[in-house]
C-alpha cells in the first residue's frame, strides 16, 4: 500500500485496545485503503478491528432517497464485514458525541478515518479529535493519487493538475490487496436492526432511480464498459444518448472505488483507446481537480472562492437588466419560460441526476435568472444538494463554481449579466443535440414515476 495515503492527525495514547475505523465517506469493504490500513494495524498489534458509521439526522439537506441509497449500501457493508469477523456499529447522533463515546467504550487504541475535504466534515473531525484520547490516522481512499501527494496548493485548472496526477499514477494506480478474515474477534457485536430503522426513517419508502450498493455499482460498471464505453468519446456530451457511466452516485457514496473503476476501464484501452482516455480524464483528472479545489479553497461554496477576474466581472455586471427573474420555488418546480431548463430540472427531481452537458446549462441559467451571483450560487447548490443523488460532493461544488464563477475556466468575450464568464444558450445546445428528443426522454421519466 502507498504509505503516503495515510497521514497521522493526532498522536494519542497507544494502549492495547482494538482498532476502530470510523467509516465516513468510503462506504465499502472491498478496494478501500482506509479499511485495509486499519486491518493491517489491528493484525500487527494482535487486536480486534471494529468499523463504525455515524448517521446524522440531516446532511446538507439530502432527501430521504439519498439516505435510503446510502443505508442500503451500508446494510451490504455490514454483511460483508461480518464474513471477515469485523463488527459494524451504526451510531446515530452528532459525531462529536458518538465517536469518542464508542472509542472510550471499546478502549480503542487507534482510530482510522476517511479523508473528506468538505467543511462540515472537517468541523466534525476537529470536534471529534478534541475529545479522543487515541491516536488517529486519516486515509485518502477516494483519490487515486492522494490529494496531498498531487499538490499542496489550489490548482488553476485541469492543465496544471493533469501532469502532477499523471506523474504519480504509476505508483498509485496499482491492484488492491485482498482483505482477509480478522483473526481476533471483538468483544461486542451490536448488530443493527435495519428493518426497524427503515420503517422509522422511510415510512413512505422513497423510489430509488438505481439499485444501491457495491454489487450493483460493479454491475453498472460492467454494463457501461461492455455496452456504452465504445461511444463515450464521441457521444458523452449528447444527453439524448446514454453514453456515460452513470456511476456518480456509487462514487459519491464511496460504494465503489474510482481506482477499481479505472483499473477495469484500462482493460479496454487497447480496444477503445480514445474512449478510455476520455473516460479516465473525467474519472481521474476532473474528479481529482474538484477534490483539490475543495481541499485548498475553504470558500468552495461562496463567490469568495471564484478567481479574482471572475469576481470583478460579475461585480461589474451586477446591475445589468435581467429580463427573467425567478424565485427559488419557480426554479424548483421547473416553472420557467425555457423548456430545456425545465426538462433538466425535472430530470433532477425525478431521477436525481442531470446529464453533465445539460447540467452546465442548468447552472448557468440560474446565474442569468437570479438577482446576483451569490443568490445564484446558493440556489444552484441548494437544488443540487437536495435533489441530486450524487450531490453534496466536491464535484458538485466545483461544477457549480465552474459554471457560475469561472473556476478552472478562462475569461470569454464580455456579454450581458455573465460578464466574462462563459455563457451557454438554448441555440448552442440545439446545435449540439436534439433538444426535443431530450425533453421527450424526460417526459418518459415522469410517466414511469
Ligand atoms: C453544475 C454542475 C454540477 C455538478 N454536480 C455534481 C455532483 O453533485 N456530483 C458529481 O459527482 N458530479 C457533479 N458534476 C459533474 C458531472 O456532471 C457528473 O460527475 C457526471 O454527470 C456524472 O455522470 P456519470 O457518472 O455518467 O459521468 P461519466 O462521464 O461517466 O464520468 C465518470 C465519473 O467521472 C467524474 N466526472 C465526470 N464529469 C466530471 C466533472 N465535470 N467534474 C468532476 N468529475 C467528473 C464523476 O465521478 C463521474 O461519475 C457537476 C457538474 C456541473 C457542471
Amino acid at each position: 500500500m502507498e504509505r503516503r495515503r495515510v497521514r497521522p492527525v493526532k498522536e494519542g495514547k497507544r494502549g492495547r485496545g482494538p482498532v476502530l475505523y470510523w467509516m465516513q465517506r468510503e462506504q465499502r469493504v472491498r478496494e478501500n485503503w482506509a479499511l485495509y490500513f486499519a486491518s493491517v494495524l489491528a493484525r500487527e498489534s494482535d487486536v480486534p478491528l471494529y468499523v463504525c458509521f455515524n448517521l446524522v439526522p440531516d446532511f446538507l439537506g439530502a432527501l430521504p432517497r439519498a439516505y435510503l441509497f446510502m443505508l442500503e449500501g451500508l446494510r451490504e457493508v455490514e454483511g460483508e464485514l461480518a464474513e471477515l469477523h469485523i463488527p459494524f456499529v451504526l451510531l446515530r447522533g452528532q459525531p462529536k458525541d458518538t465517536i469518542p463515546d464508542l472509542a472510550r467504550d471499546l478502549e480503542a487504541s487507534v482510530v482510522v478515518t476517511d479523508f473528506n475535504p468538505l467543511n462540515i466534515v472537517r468541523a466534525w473531525k476537529k470536534e471529534v479529535l478534541q475529545r479522543l484520547t487515541a491516536t488517529v490516522f486519516e486515509v485518502d481512499a477516494r483519490n487515486i493519487v492522494p490529494v496531498w501527494v498531487t499538490s499542496s496548493k489550489k490548482e488553476y485548472g485541469a492543465f496544471t493538475i493533469r501532469r502532477k496526477i499523471h506523474r504519480h499514477l504509476p505508483e498509485c494506480l496499482g491492484e488492491f490487496p485482498k482483505l482477509g478474515k480478522q483473526p481476533y474477534l471483538g468483544r461486542t457485536h451490536r448488530t443493527c436492526d435495519w428493518e426497524k430503522l427503515f420503517a422509522e426513517l422511510f415510512p413512505e419508502h422513497p423510489k430509488l432511480p438505481c439499485t444501491p450498493g457495491y454489487a450493483a455499482g460493479m454491475r453498472a460498471l460492467r454494463e457501461f464498459l461492455e455496452e456504452r464505453l465504445p461511444h463515450y468519446a464521441k457521444q458523452r456530451n449528447d444527453p439524448t444518448v446514454l453514453a456515460t457511466s452513470l456511476l456518480s452516485p456509487y462514487l459519491h457514496f464511496g460504494q465503489i472505488s474510482a481506482q477499481k473503476v479505472a483499473l477495469e476501464a484500462l482493460k479496454f484501452r487497447e480496444k477503445y483507446p480514445e474512449s478510455v482516455d476520455a473516460f479516465l480524464e473525467q474519472l481521474i483528472v476532473r474528479r481529482e481537480l474538484a477534490e483539490n479545489f475543495c481541499t485548498y479553497e475553504e470558500h468552495y461554496d461562496t463567490p469568495s472562492g471564484f478567481p479574482r477576474w471572475a469576481q470583478e466581472t460579475l461585480k461589474a455586471h451586477r446591475n445589468d437588466h435581467r429580463p427573467y427573474l425567478y424565485t427559488l420555488e419557480e426554479l424548483e418546480h421547473a416553472k420557467t419560460h425555457d423548456p430545456l431548463w425545465n426538462a433538466a430540472q425535472r430530470e433532477l427531481l425525478l431521477a436525481g441526476r442531470i446529464h453533465n452537458y445539460v447540467r452546465m446549462y442548468w447552472a448557468k441559467k440560474i446565474l442569468e435568472w437570479s438577482e446576483n451571483e451569490e443568490e445564484a450560487l446558493r440556489r444552484a447548490i441548494d437544488l443540487n444538494d437536495r435533489y441530486a443523488l450524487d450531490g453534496r460532493d466536491p464535484n458538485g461544488y466545483t461544477g457549480i463554481a465552474w459554471a457560475i464563477g469561472g473556476v478552472h475556466d478562462r475569461p470569454f468575450p464580455e456579454r450581458r449579466i455573465f460578464g466574462k464568464i462563459r455563457s451557454m444558450t438554448l441555440e448552442q445546445c440545439a446545435r449540439k443535440f436534439s433538444v426535443e428528443r431530450y425533453i421527450a426522454r424526460v417526459e418518459e421519466l415522469s410517466k414511469d414515476s
